[in-house]
């Protein structure tokens, strides 16, 4: 539950992206927040309260609420708590470069367990996390009711896969058409717009044939690293 990855990244004179100074304060529930991140791939980062700070993954595809897709999902450093509510454009030469917008929100649960406080449950997530195997369920506007979310095994500390649960919100429409800010109600790009960021034009989602090409943003970063040698 470190934040050092996170504060390493990023110059905050530079970012509007919060600094973590807050831990969060949330005694009744845990939080989740889904951004969409129009860095040099679009994604959606894919966030869980847990020990004051938001545990993240990169999700190149988004949430599905079909529970036949199983999206990649690439675990990122530790996010602090408030940046559950970022919304807004990182200046071009920052890491993570590009708009963001808090796509979805609301309260989640440790599957199974959510008559217990969140003290309790947050206890059984970080077990369930430390196994690689998380089983939640998402109070969302967008994204609702139960998911696994499950490392991979033999493909690197980082790739996980999120998977809808079988259960009365699953569904085969695809929500990731449902593209406004969740806090805003506003599209990426007039978010964009209003924040100083750059309106992209973007191509088609790109089939993933190889892992390098669904970009999260360590991987994004080695990539920089390595044109730069
Ligand atoms: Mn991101």
């Amino acid at each position: 539950m470190s934040l050092t990855q996170y504060k390493k990244k990023r110059s905050f004179k530079k970012t509007p992206e919060p600094e973590g100074k807050k831990k969060s304060s949330s005694k009744s529930n845990l939080k989740f927040v889904v951004q969409k991140h129009d860095a040099t791939n679009l994604h959606y980062d894919f966030r869980l309260e847990m020990e004051g700070v938001l545990k993240s993954w990169a999700v190149p595809k988004g949430p599905s609420l079909n529970p036949d897709d199983k999206r990649l999902a690439m675990m990122v450093e530790d996010h602090p708590y408030d940046y559950r509510t970022f919304e807004g454009t990182i200046p071009a030469g920052n890491y993570g470069a590009g708009t963001v917008m808090v796509w979805d929100e609301g309260s989640y649960d440790a599957m199974g367990f959510d008559d217990k406080p969140a003290k309790e449950q947050e206890k059984i997530l970080l077990a369930e996390l430390k196994k690689g195997d998380l089983k939640i369920v998402l109070h969302g506007e967008k994204v609702k009711g139960a998911f696994a979310l499950v490392k991979i095994k033999g493909r690197g500390e980082n790739a996980w896969l999120l998977i809808k649960k079988k259960d009365d919100e699953a569904s085969s429409s695809d929500i990731t058409k449902k593209d406004k800010s969740v806090k805003t109600k506003r599209s990426l790009a007039q978010i964009a717009k209003d924040t100083g960021g750059e309106i992209k034009k973007k191509a088609p989602a790109q089939k993933a044939k190889k892992a390098p090409q669904l970009l999260d943003e360590s991987e994004e970063h080695a990539e920089k690293k390595k044109l730069r040698k």
